[in-house]
């Protein structure tokens, strides 16, 4: 069986409301294994929204529509799938009754408008409404079927679940499920992660039923690489992902640094863990995000001592001890890793310093970063880092590079003097 998502709204072509619902509903698809090959959003106008529920029945087998079920006037997905039905409305009493009812509820009088959203094609099905007063609906079209739902999100997702994927699930026969893991990389530009997978892309291509990878790019977050299939069952994609994660990694090598949820954070912190060393920060360009991160995971007081914010130059020098000259070089982020240490009383110590822009500063280009670390065996060189973007994502950058590069420290103690 293969799905189409319609969202229907004016306020969903002009920007005005994220189409959420069709990421979820994407989402919940694929994980029903049901096939969606195309998502099209239409504004509150009846022969668009007519024509589009044509043009998506001619190509799959479902249309999901969501959105214009409410009881204003320009909710009108209800007329709209009557006339590709060519079937007249005619109010259901059940659906009525059960609006009557949340009004009484709640107390208050219902309005004619509302009489019309029980309003139902003859030959469709309502979904009672259980949050919201708008019912959805099952409308069987020849051999294939459109489901409306309303567009309020939690109401969406209560009926979706409920009512559409079970009913749709039934309709494709022997079950099967597309499952998903995403691999999650910091440290390599996007080109470069392509050109290391590109050989195993190439090897997978030819295989039938076998794995898709695909490749997501954020500046701040790292790149994802998705790996999917289809399946039977879970389980037994799972045994296959297990097998193109271990091929995959041996290609990208430490840069991955988590699967799935796992975060750049979460993986710092289990890596102190695991030593048993705690950390304290001196954080100047990134004004607190790095102890930010490491704090919104549990139990970071394990191994988190603290951080410093100290963002003038004289806070640099009177609580951290950076010596005179410029505070953007590798000479102070070396010194206010140095300060972090003995100021929190910290195994290993990291500052962080440079310029977010919009403006150079001390004659350093914006996205200059340095970053210096000092562990029990001592100091490395500080990093240089070259970061690209607005302040905002320098700022992000920054933070996920110096979390990186305390996760490979971690993983490679350096011998000792
Ligand atoms: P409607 O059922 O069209 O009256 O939609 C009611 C409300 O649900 C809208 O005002 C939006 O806030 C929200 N909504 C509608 N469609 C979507 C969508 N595709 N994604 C997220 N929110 C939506
Ligand atoms: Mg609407």
């Amino acid at each position: 069986v293969n799905a189409e998502v319609l969202a229907v709204g004016t306020e969903l072509l002009l920007g005005q409301t994220v189409d959420t619902n069709s990421a979820w509903l994407g989402e919940r698809l694929a994980l029903a294994g049901i096939d969606c090959h195309l998502q099209v959003k239409v504004g509150d106008n009846h022969d668009r929204i007519v024509a589009a529920l044509r043009a998506a029945l001619r190509r799959a087998d479902a249309v999901i529509v969501c959105g214009g079920l409410g009881p204003t006037h320009d909710d009108i997905t209800r007329e709209a799938i009557a006339e590709v039905m060519g079937a007249p409305l005619v109010p259901d009493p059940a659906v009525l009754g059960r609006i009557r009812e949340m009004f009484a509820e709640r107390g208050r009088t219902m309005s004619a408008n509302n009489a019309r959203q029980a309003l139902v094609p003859v030959g469709a099905r309502a979904i009672p409404q259980v949050i919201g007063t708008a019912p959805g609906l099952i409308c069987p079209v020849g051999d294939k079927v459109i489901y409306a739902l309303p567009g309020p999100p939690h109401e969406m997702r209560e009926m979706a679940s409920r009512e559409v994927l079970p009913d749709l699930v039934a309709r494709a026969g022997p079950a099967s499920v597309i499952v998903s893991r995403v691999l999650r990389i910091w440290g390599l530009a996007e080109s470069r992660v392509a050109e290391l997978l590109n050989p195993r892309i190439e090897a997978l291509q030819g295989a039938a039923g076998g794995v898709t990878i695909a490749l997501l790019a954020s500046s701040t977050e790292g790149i994802r690489v998705r790996l999917s299939l289809r399946a039977h069952s879970p389980s037994a994609a799972g045994e296959v992902l297990d097998g193109e994660e271990a091929a995959v990694r041996a290609l990208l090598g430490e840069s991955v640094f988590g699967v799935d949820d796992q975060t750049m954070e979460g993986a710092v912190g289990a890596a102190l863990a695991a030593v048993g060393l705690t950390l304290g920060l001196a954080e100047s360009v990134t004004g607190g995000m790095v102890a930010s991160r490491l704090v919104s995971v549990p139990g970071a007081s394990a191994w988190l001592a603290g951080s410093v914010v100290a963002y003038s130059a004289e806070a640099k020098r009177s609580v951290l001890g950076v010596p005179d000259g410029p505070v953007v070089s590798p000479s102070a982020a070396m010194a206010m890793a140095r300060g972090a240490r003995e100021v929190l009383g910290a195994d290993i110590g990291v500052g962080v310093t440079g310029v977010a822009g919009p403006a150079s500063d001390e004659g350093v280009p914006v996205g200059t970063v340095f970053c210096g670390l000092v562990t029990p065996e001592g100091a490395a060189p500080s990093v240089r880092l070259s970061l690209q973007g607005d302040r905002d994502q320098i700022r992000q950058a920054a933070t996920m590079s110096v979390l990186d590069l305390l996760r490979l420290r971690l993983m490679h103690p350096p011998e000792g003097p």
